[in-house]
């Protein structure tokens, strides 16, 4: 496939800010994208904790981490430059009809080759992809948080995606290190429509009564990295709920 010389992420929260650092991490230059400056700056901020994690643990040096974040990471609250772009992720605000004009709007600032790709956790690929005027460069490319140590990557091609597009979606994340899976789409794709009913569970047996410390140190001790309400503090309580009814 076609490598992604250049990329773009709209979104510097969370998850924005940790594809950014997978792409700056394996050399790939992108642009990052926010509603202005002071959110940028945050999330430029969490980029640099992960480098900094990354020298303490003596896997880069400072040197290697500088240059890297310093030759790959710059930032715009507009979309210049995203006409060099090969492929643009998007991590904003769940909710469909802001990410539908957000795409559309995007249309007008790239290349026709440049790939869109959603972060959504719930929301219709296929929906997404409506309305656009090459609605066959569009995809889900799903990271879990935390991006920058997740593995999984769950790639779910619109129904009218290009096979070019899907196989340069997975060969990107492959470069990433990470372990692409293809989803047909339907409701939670394929981690969250196992994941939610199990985290759902242990909602329920807090409104049953039950301490929610106990609940999560059940669940550690039976083998899961993290209890099933930490998971949900760490994911973002308003992202899991919109994530659960969706799939309700
Ligand atoms: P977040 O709230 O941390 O960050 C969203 C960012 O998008 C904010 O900085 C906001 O200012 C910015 N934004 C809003 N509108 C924008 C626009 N028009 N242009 C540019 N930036 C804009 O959210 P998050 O947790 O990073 O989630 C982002 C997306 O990733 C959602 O679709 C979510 O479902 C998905 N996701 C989240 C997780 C998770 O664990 N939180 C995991 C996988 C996928």
């Amino acid at each position: 496939a076609k490598p992604v010389i250049n990329a773009a992420v709209l979104g510097s929260g969370l998850m924005g800010a940790g594809i950014t650092w997978l792409f700056s991490y394996r050399q790939i230059k992108v642009r990052l994208k926010d509603v202005d400056w002071k959110v940028l700056l945050k999330g430029t901020q969490a980029i640099k904790k992960i480098y900094k994690q990354m020298i303490k643990r003596r896997s880069l040096t400072k040197s290697q981490a500088s240059m890297r974040y310093t030759k790959t990471v710059s930032t715009t609250t507009d979309y210049s430059g995203f006409n060099h772009s090969d492929l643009i992720i998007e991590a904003i605000v769940e909710d469909l009809n802001v990410k539908k004009a957000v795409f559309k709007d995007i249309e007008k600032h790239v290349r026709k080759n440049c790939i869109l790709a959603t972060n959504t956790s719930s929301l219709s690929i296929a929906e997404m992809s409506k309305g656009l005027r090459y609605p066959e460069r569009f995809i889900g490319i799903h990271f879990f948080s935390p991006a920058n140590r997740m593995p999984l990557v769950e790639i779910i091609p619109s129904p009218t995606c290009s096979p070019d597009v899907i196989s340069r979606a997975i060969s990107i994340v492959k470069k990433m290190k990470k372990t692409p899976v293809i989803v047909k789409e339907c409701p939670g794709f394929l981690v969250n429509r196992i994941l939610i009913p199990y985290v759902v569970e242990a909602v329920r047996c807090v409104e049953e009564g039950a301490k929610i410390t106990k609940i999560d140190q059940l669940a550690e001790q039976f083998g899961m990295p993290l209890g099933p309400l930490s998971l949900c503090d760490e994911v973002g309580l308003d992202v899991r709920y919109k994530v659960a009814t969706v799939l309700e």
